[in-house]
């Protein structure tokens, strides 16, 4: 493990928990990797970065090689070095996790620690590519739609062809859930405005606060003369539990609260007024990263505000179950985040005068038969109700398909979920020209799984316009 921030200082304020391994710690990690005949880890990337060739290049003190070697297949190396759940992807089928594990073993080599001590080298050393322009595909301009990682991959991609790439994004600043969702002592703001500085360097312009489907629609951009568009909407529509008292005063779901402190600054008090409550006996609901993230960050806010750390976290499966990276469970104990588990909410209370949420009640759970996802489904046990106090509450329990562009487009396919239908290997949608990826077309995912899907999709558009 690299160096990490004291867990009572780095919870009284928002900068960067993990530091980067030190060039003696990283050629230690890089030294573990026995170079497997058949790199499995490889595969385990849904971008394919040459993990072996890279982690080779470290033994080798060839860190400029290995900055490149990353970069064929990935420009976004810091933040994914930072926030990529290598534990169920690549570090998973490293040789040193067991096979069939449910997660990686800590012998595992940590890759992704290895990435960002490479991305940073890069960063410290201004190390960039420039773009490989194709003459015939100078030719055409591709609208994006849409700034998480997605697009942002997509974008990329293109203009490294030299095809001329347009970004729009509905929110004020780009970088979708890396900026106004993953807080900055996971992902600092400079790291995510570097790489996205990289991009337009490679010629991508990012037009912000505009809303395709109401500034403009999907037609419009075609009679704008692009040729083909990418869809990288994402899933910010936030589920609620469905409870009574769920509208009560200070419930919020995760994304809202997480987006006002984030992205407009809340975190940055008193230098910023954005108005965000900060409760006394906090209560998150959810077992992934974003209800990791709400926690940390109430914790946060409640030193900010000189109010006695009091944020409890409430999961109705077991701490296996847990989605979240592993990391950011055990950083939140260690901050002093509670846990409840098997505890399903069934009802909020409010005080009578303001209709402000004053107490939560719930239901112990046991863990019973296996549902779709294979979990096991967790049963509700009768008379094992029990109640909190809890002035603020933060929903964390699932996010949908932003629906504004698709409601707006009949022709675009949806599934049940209104997820966008695609070619699996192409990304095209039911529009002949359009393609999508990332969350807005498997649900909720993760930061490289989207990107590995707008890679999908680059190569097809890419292949598309040259049949023009
Ligand atoms: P998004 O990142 O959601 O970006 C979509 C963008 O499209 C948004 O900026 C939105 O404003 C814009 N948009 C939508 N509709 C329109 C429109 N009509 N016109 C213009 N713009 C539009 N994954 C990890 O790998 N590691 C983590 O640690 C991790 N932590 C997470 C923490 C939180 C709090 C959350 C919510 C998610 C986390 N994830 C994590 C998941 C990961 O962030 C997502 O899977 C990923 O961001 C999806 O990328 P995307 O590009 O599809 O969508």
């Amino acid at each position: 493990m690299p160096k990490e921030l004291n867990a009572q200082l780095r919870s009284e304020g928002f900068d960067e928990v993990c530091s980067v391994y030190s060039e003696e710690e990283a050629l230690l990690e890089a030294s573990r990797c026995i170079q497997c005949k058949d790199p499995a880890c490889i595969s385990g990337c849904p971008v394919g970065i040459d993990i072996k060739k890279f982690i080779s290049q470290i033994v080798d003190k060839d860190y400029k090689g290995a900055y490149f070697t990353i970069r064929e297949k990935n420009n976004f190396p810091a933040m994914c070095g930072r926030v990529c759940p290598a534990e169920y992807q690549c570090r998973k089928v490293c040789v040193f996790t067991k096979k069939g594990s449910p997660f990686a073993s800590d012998k595992a080599i940590n890759i992704h620690f290895l990435e960002r001590f490479v991305a940073d080298f890069g960063i410290d050393n201004g190390l960039d590519i420039s773009a490989e322009k194709d003459k015939k595909l100078k030719a055409y301009k591709v609208a994006v739609v849409g700034s998480g990682p997605a697009g942002l991959c997509c974008a990329g991609e293109l203009a490294r062809k030299g095809i001329k790439v347009v970004l729009f994004e509905a929110l004020h600043k780009s970088g979708g859930v890396l900026r106004y969702g993953i807080p900055p002592f996971r992902l600092p703001q400079e790291i995510l405005d570097f790489e996205i500085g990289n991009l337009k360097k490679l010629g991508v312009e990012i037009e912000c606060n505009i809303i395709i489907g109401k500034t403009k629609s999907l037609n419009e951009l075609f009679d704008e003369g692009f040729k083909a568009v990418f869809l990288g909407l994402g899933a910010g529509v936030p589920s609620f539990l469905g409870i009574p008292g769920e509208n009560l005063c200070n419930i919020y779901s995760a994304n809202e609260f997480l987006t006002r402190v984030n992205l407009m600054g809340a975190y940055k008090f008193p230098q910023y007024h954005t108005p965000i409550n900060v409760g006394k006996h906090v209560v998150v609901i959810g077992g992934g990263n974003t209800a990791m993230d709400a926690a940390r960050v109430a914790l946060r806010l409640q030193k900010l505000h000189n109010i006695p750390a009091d944020v409890t976290v409430f999961y109705r499966r077991t701490e296996n179950e847990m989605p979240a990276r592993r990391l950011e469970i055990l950083h939140a104990k260690e901050e002093g985040i509670k846990f409840e588990f098997l505890v399903q909410p069934v009802e909020f209370k409010g005080d009578n005068e303001n209709s402000f949420v004053s107490k939560i009640r719930s239901l112990r759970c046991e863990l019973g038969e296996p549902d779709d996802s294979g979990r096991r489904r967790p049963v509700a046990i009768k008379g094992s109700e029990f109640e909190v106090d809890c002035d603020e509450a933060i929903i964390a329990v699932g996010l949908k398909a932003n629906q504004v562009l698709i409601q707006v487009t009949p022709e675009l396919k949806i599934d049940k979920w209104s997820d966008i239908i695609v070619d699996p290997i192409t990304m095209q949608t039911s529009i002949k020209s359009v393609y999508a990826g990332g969350d807005v077309v498997g649900g909720e995912g993760t930061v490289i799984e989207a990107m590995g899907m707008a890679k999908k999709a680059s190569a097809a558009i890419e292949e598309y316009l040259l049949k023009q």
